[in-house]
């Protein structure tokens, strides 16, 4: 009997190290493929972290390249302008230097009394009217460089004009009351500055431009009464932007566009080129309307700026804001 008890339990003793050494052999092989999937699941993790990176990444850069074909396509249209312009001026010259010498001759030997006239008859300009006045207006902002623009501005008691930008600008907001304070106009440009957007249609572009409207009013209470389009007045569709002129009109408010560019609306333009643009044909045309922009990254305008205030000034100009009052520049 003691010997049959002590089979059993010798017996009892064998299974149980079997079992046991089958549950650890199972543990392990557990435990292995348990530590096989939690460094797959962190080598997943990492690589959907870096996916991330790279999307965000490249839409960064999408967004980047997204801007610099909108800016050169305004440089485009701005050359194209510049190039009818040239063309249209070319012929009014010619034709002018043809007529001019008769017409005068004529207009005298017409009038009866050739000393008869007022006091100013023929200048629009009154009095105190400087011979020269340039108008600066600055696009896109407000942005870092606003502060150092007003800066500049203030060195020749120079008052400019300043077509602001709403979206991506909100956090310079302060800037706004300040060029109100130191005496320039400021005029609205767009909320989104997106042509797809705004030119889609009236309705588009008045519920883009009630946005930067509410802004300007929020930020300093001050009521803007001009405006200008993003691209100037003949970017987008010729329909809509003239139902969007009449539009505004009716509103009150006043568009200009510009006649002398400093061309840097493109990011390749060099600081010596903006000089030249404006200092060379500033002088073409009788109210200069000069377009600049003080929008992120327009590093190069700013660093312009000190010369061609000190340029235009020595030749005489004096530097002024747009108002109602001022000849309108329009492209249409
Ligand atoms: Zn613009």
């Amino acid at each position: 009997m003691k010997k049959l008890t002590f089979i059993a339990a010798l017996v009892c003793t064998f299974l149980l190290l079997c079992i046991s050494g089958f549950l650890g052999f199972q543990y392990q092989t557990l435990n292995g493929r348990f530590q096989t999937l939690e460094t797959q699941a962190s080598q997943l993790k990492n690589n959907n972290s870096e996916l991330k990176t790279k999307l965000s990444d490249s839409n960064e850069k999408l967004e980047d390249k997204e801007a610099y074909l909108e800016s050169q396509n305004e440089y485009i249209s701005e050359l194209s302008r510049q190039i009818d312009s040239l063309a249209e001026e070319e012929e009014s010259a010619s034709s002018d230097s043809e007529e001019d010498s008769s017409s005068k001759e004529e207009e005298n030997d017409n009038d009866p009394y050739p000393n008869l006239y007022a006091e100013g008859f023929g200048s629009q300009e009154t009095e105190n009217e400087p011979e020269k006045i340039a108008y600066l207006t600055f696009d896109d902002g407000p942005s870092s460089l606003t502060p150092k623009v007003l800066d500049l501005l203030d060195e020749y008691d120079a008052k400019a004009t300043f077509f602001v930008v709403c979206k991506n600008n909100e956090e310079y907001a302060e800037y706004l009351s300040e060029i109100v304070k130191r005496g320039h106009t400021l005029a609205l440009h767009s909320y989104s500055h997106n042509y797809n957007q705004i030119y889609a249609s009236m309705d588009a572009f008045l519920s883009d431009y009630e946005k930067v409207y509410d802004w300007v009013m929020e930020n300093t209470g001050y009521i803007p009464s001009l405006f200008r389009f993003p691209g100037g007045s003949n970017n987008g569709s010729s329909y809509v932007v003239n139902e969007i002129i009449d539009e505004l009109e009716r509103r009150g408010f006043q568009y200009f566009d510009w006649n002398v560019s400093s061309g840097d609306g493109s990011n390749l333009t060099t600081t010596e080129n903006i000089i030249d643009n404006i200092c060379n044909n500033i002088g073409n045309v009788k109210h200069p309307v000069v377009l600049m922009h003080d929008g992120s990254g327009k590093d190069a305008t700013l660093a312009a700026l000190p010369t061609v205030l000190k340029r235009l000034s020595d030749k005489g100009y004096e530097f002024r804001s747009l108002d109602k009052n001022v000849p309108s520049v329009h492209y249409r």
